[in-house]
C-alpha cells in the first residue's frame, strides 16, 4: 500500500465519498434519536407511552431505511467501487465503502413487502409469547412461530447463502460466519462439556446431605447458599456496582448507570454510554456481575473511536464480538480469584454484617457453583453454551424443515435430557422461555457461545502479550485489561469481520480449546475432580 496521508485519500475519492459520509451521517443520526427513545421506554416511561413511543419508533426506523437503501446511496457505491482495489484494506476510507456495500446489499435484497410482514408478524407474535408463557399454553404461540420461521426461511432465500440457508441468517448477527463452521464448534464444545456437567453432578451427589464436606465440598451448594441469600440493601449493591464499574475504567463522563427490567447496554453518541442494572436484594452478585456484563459492552462502545462514528463502522464487529467482551469481564474476571482478592475487602466495607470474616476461597466457590437449571439466563458457565447449543440444534432442523414447530416442546425436553439430565416440567420453563423466536431473531443464539469462546481467546492473548494483569487485577487494576482491549479489538470498530478481527488480535482462528482448557482446569479444581 502506498504512503498516502487520509487526506490525500479523501481528495481522490472526492465528492461521491464525502456525499456516502453525510448521508450514512444522517441515517446514524436517526438510528441514535430512536435509541434515546428506547433507553427512555425502558427506563423511565410511564405504561401509557407505549402506544405513541412505538409509532414515533416506527417512524423514525421507516425514515432511516429510506435513506440508506435510496438509489443514491447505490448510485455512489457504484462509483466509488473501482476505487476499493487501489485503498489500503484496512483503512477508514476502504473498510467504510466495503461495509457499507455489505449492509446495502443486505437491505436491497429483503423485499420492503417481507420487511414490514416480519416487523408485523414479530410486534403480534411477542404479545401472544408473553400470554402463552404466563399460562404456559404453546399451542397458542405455534401459529406465530410457524409464520415466523417461514418468514425467515423466504428472508434467507432472498439474501442468498453458500451451504445452508441458515448461513444467511447467521450472517445478519455474525458476518461471514457459516453454518457448518458453527456445527462443528459446538460438536466439539458439547462433547467435552456434557461429560464435565456429568462428572460434576457426581462429585455433588456423592458429597452428603449434611456429611462431611472435603475440599470440594467448599464448593458446596449449601455454603454457596447462605452466604448469596442474605438481605444486601439496594444502596450498598448500587455503590458496588459502581465501585466495580470504575475499576474497570468505565468512564462516567461518557455514560451512566440506571435500573431497568432487563438490564441492556444502548449507545445514544459516542461520547453518551449508557447501561442498566437490576437489583436483587437477597443476592448482592446477580446486580454485580449483570452490572460488569454490561460494562464490559460499555467499554467497547466507549472504546470506538470517536473518528468512526456516524459511519457503519462506528459499532461493534458482530453480536459476537460484543458478547466476547462482557463475558470477558463478567466471568473470566468477575468469576476469578484475582478480583475477589481486591474485590472482597470492598463488599465486606459495604456489607460488613453480611460478608465480614468471610474468606476469598469461600466467596470464588460460592460464584461459581454449577447447578442443571432449565433457565438459560440464570445458567452457570459450565451449563451456559449446552442451552445455546440446544436452541441452535432446534431451530436449524427447524428451518430445515426436518422438526414441525408443533413437535419443538417435545424435542426441547428430549434435549434437555440428554445434555442436562433434566427435563423441564412445563413449556415456560422450556421451549417458552426466551424472547428470542417471538421477536423472528433465529441465527442469533449462537452468538452467545460465540461470546463465551472469543472471550477466552482474547483473554489468553492479553496474557500472552501483558504476564502481569492477572495480577494487577489482584490490586484493583482492571484498567490494565481495558487498556489493551482498547488497544487491540475495540479500536477497529466494525472495520473487519470478526474472522478477520480474530486473526488479526489473537494470530489464529476462531479456537475452542483455549476456552475449553479454561473452563475444565477452573471447574475441575473446583469439584476436586481428577484431570
Ligand atoms: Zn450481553
Amino acid at each position: 500500500m502506498s504512503e498516502q496521508s487520509t487526506a490525500d485519500v479523501r481528495s481522490e475519492l472526492g465528492k461521491p465519498f464525502e456525499r456516502l459520509l453525510e448521508i450514512l451521517g444522517e441515517v446514524d443520526d436517526l438510528g441514535k434519536a430512536g435509541a434515546v427513545l428506547q433507553w427512555d421506554h425502558q427506563t423511565y416511561m410511564p405504561k401509557g407511552g407505549a402506544a405513541g413511543r412505538a409509532q414515533i419508533l416506527g417512524t423514525l426506523a421507516r425514515l432511516s431505511h429510506q435513506r440508506f437503501t435510496s438509489d443514491e446511496v447505490g448510485e455512489l457505491l457504484a462509483q466509488l467501487a473501482p476505487a476499493l482495489s487501489k485503498l489500503d484494506p484496512s483503512g477508514f476510507e476502504a473498510s467504510l465503502i466495503r461495509v457499507t456495500q455489505r449492509e446495502y446489499g443486505r437491505f436491497k435484497k429483503l423485499p420492503t413487502r417481507l420487511v414490514e410482514e416480519q416487523a408485523r408478524v414479530s410486534s403480534e407474535a411477542q404479545a401472544v409469547w408473553v400470554e402463552a408463557r404466563q399460562n404456559q399454553d404453546f399451542p397458542r404461540f405455534q401459529p406465530y412461530l410457524e409464520k415466523l420461521f417461514a418468514l425467515a426461511r423466504e428472508a434467507a432465500e432472498h439474501l442468498g447463502y453458500q451451504e445452508d440457508p441458515y448461513d444467511a441468517l447467521l450472517d445478519l448477527y455474525e458476518p461471514g460466519l457459516r453454518t457448518s463452521e458453527v456445527a462443528s464448534l459446538f460438536a466439539t464444545l458439547k462433547a467435552r462439556l456434557v461429560p464435565l456437567v456429568n462428572a460434576i453432578t457426581e462429585a455433588k451427589q456423592h458429597r452428603s446431605p449434611g456429611g462431611q464436606a472435603g475440599k470440594a465440598g467448599e464448593a458446596g451448594e449449601a455454603g454457596g447458599d447462605s452466604l448469596l441469600r442474605q438481605h444486601f440493601d439496594e444502596a450498598g449493591q448500587w455503590e458496588l456496582g459502581l465501585r466495580a464499574l470504575r475499576a474497570m475504567g468505565f468512564d462516567f463522563e461518557r455514560g451512566r448507570q440506571d435500573r431497568s427490567a432487563h438490564p441492556f447496554t444502548i449507545t445514544l453518541a459516542p461520547g453518551d454510554i449508557r447501561i442498566t442494572t437490576r437489583i436483587v436484594p437477597d443476592d448482592f452478585t446477580s446486580a454485580l456481575f449483570s452490572t460488569m456484563h454490561e460494562g464490559g459492552h460499555a467499554l467497547y462502545e466507549q472504546g470506538i473511536p470517536p473518528e468512526l462514528a456516524r459511519t457503519p463502522l462506528g459499532s461493534a464487529a458482530s453480536l459476537g464480538v460484543h458478547e466476547s467482551q462482557s463475558r470477558l469481564w463478567e466471568n473470566v474476571v468477575g468469576r476469578s480469584r484475582h478480583f475477589w482478592q481486591y474485590f472482597l475487602p470492598q463488599a465486606q466495607e459495604i456489607f460488613p454484617a453480611q460478608l465480614g470474616g468471610v474468606t476469598v476461597d469461600r466467596i470464588y466457590r460460592a460464584v461459581n457453583r454449577v447447578e442443571r437449571s432449565f433457565i438459560r439466563t440464570e445458567a452457570d458457565e459450565v451449563t451456559y453454551n449446552l442451552h445455546v447449543i440446544l436452541r441452535f440444534e432446534l431451530e436449524l432442523a427447524v428451518l430445515h424443515g426436518e422438526l414441525p414447530v408443533s413437535d419443538l416442546p417435545a424435542a426441547w425436553d428430549d434435549k434437555m435430557q440428554q445434555y442436562l439430565g433434566i427435563r423441564p416440567p412445563n413449556v415456560s420453563l422450556g421451549v417458552l422461555q426466551d424472547i428470542h423466536w417471538s421477536q423472528g431473531s433465529i441465527g442469533y443464539f449462537p452468538t452467545y457461545t460465540l461470546g463465551n469462546v472469543l472471550s477466552v481467546q482474547f483473554w489468553q492473548q492479553a496474557l500472552s502479550e501483558e504476564p502481569g494483569i492477572t495480577d494487577a487485577i489482584a490490586r484493583g487494576e482492571l484498567h490494565v485489561l481495558k487498556d489493551w482491549l482498547n488497544r487491540r479489538v475495540h479500536v477497529h470498530g466494525a472495520k473487519f469481520e470478526p474472522r478477520d478481527l480474530v486473526q488479526r488480535v489473537t494470530g489464529r482462528p476462531l479456537d475452542p480449546q483455549p476456552y475449553l482448557n479454561y473452563i475444565e482446569t477452573k471447574y475441575r479444581e473446583l469439584y476436586g475432580l481428577g484431570s
